[in-house]
């Protein structure tokens, strides 16, 4: 699966997860038997892989409470264990759709994994969860990234291109921490900000990379 691919499919399991269609139960697609538990990797009657649910999140995946507090031991013992029943060795003389499930399955669990074990990458994702991505509300901050951006699409000396990247991706940084602060503190609000600021300075850098050939 290419990366791409693979991202669109994320961000569709966040939209569905927070679509309030999570108590929806499913059936297993090989013998009908109800499949309640989570993450459902497998039927719990015939043992048959399922696929990836459509409203799937990370923690759901996991097991755990959507909490910016993770038990890391608990979580990388989860983790190894799911990444060895879906490893693509277990699926050889399996189906084309089992494997391309167990493929997913285990690309899944490879990012829910990188994201929930980070506190930085947790605390964004949690937000981009709770859906509330109300844009800027500091026009004069907003003023400034047009300004910036503007002076980046009319240059091409490849020195300032290359100091202003420094400048954005330090500052995306900065606000990772400040989000994941935040967040440990219970400043909710502040934390969105940050992340909406972060996301500024996101496509920014992009901005710059393209100009730049990366
Ligand atoms: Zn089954």
């Amino acid at each position: 699966m290419k990366a791409t691919a693979i991202r669109s499919y994320f961000y569709s399991c966040l939209r569905a997860g927070t679509s309030g269609t999570g108590s929806r139960s499913l059936v297993c697609w090989k013998c009908s038997s109800p499949i309640s538990e989570r993450p459902g990797v497998f039927c719990p009657s015939c043992k048959v892989i399922q696929p990836l649910r459509a409203n799937q999140n990370f923690f759901d995946y996991f097991g755990l409470n959507k909490d910016f507090i993770v038990d890391q031991e608990g979580l990388k013992n989860k983790f190894r264990t799911l990444q060895s029943v879906v490893h693509p060795d277990k699926f050889g003389l399996h189906t084309d759709d089992e494997k391309k499930y167990a493929d997913i399955h285990s690309s899944f669990a490879n990012q829910a994994y990188k994201t929930l074990s980070n506190p930085k990458t947790r605390a964004v994702y949690m937000l981009e969860l709770s859906n509330t991505d109300e844009g800027i509300t500091d026009p004069e901050f907003a003023m400034e990234m047009l300004e910036m951006n503007e002076e980046i699409e009319q240059t091409d000396d490849h020195k300032v291109l290359g100091e202003k990247l420094v400048m954005t991706q330090g500052k995306v940084d900065e606000f990772m921490d400040q989000i994941a602060k935040n967040f440990e503190q219970g400043k909710n609000e502040e934390a969105r900000d940050a992340l909406n600021r972060m996301r500024y300075f996101e496509r920014t850098v992009k901005l710059i990379k393209k100009k730049l050939g990366h």
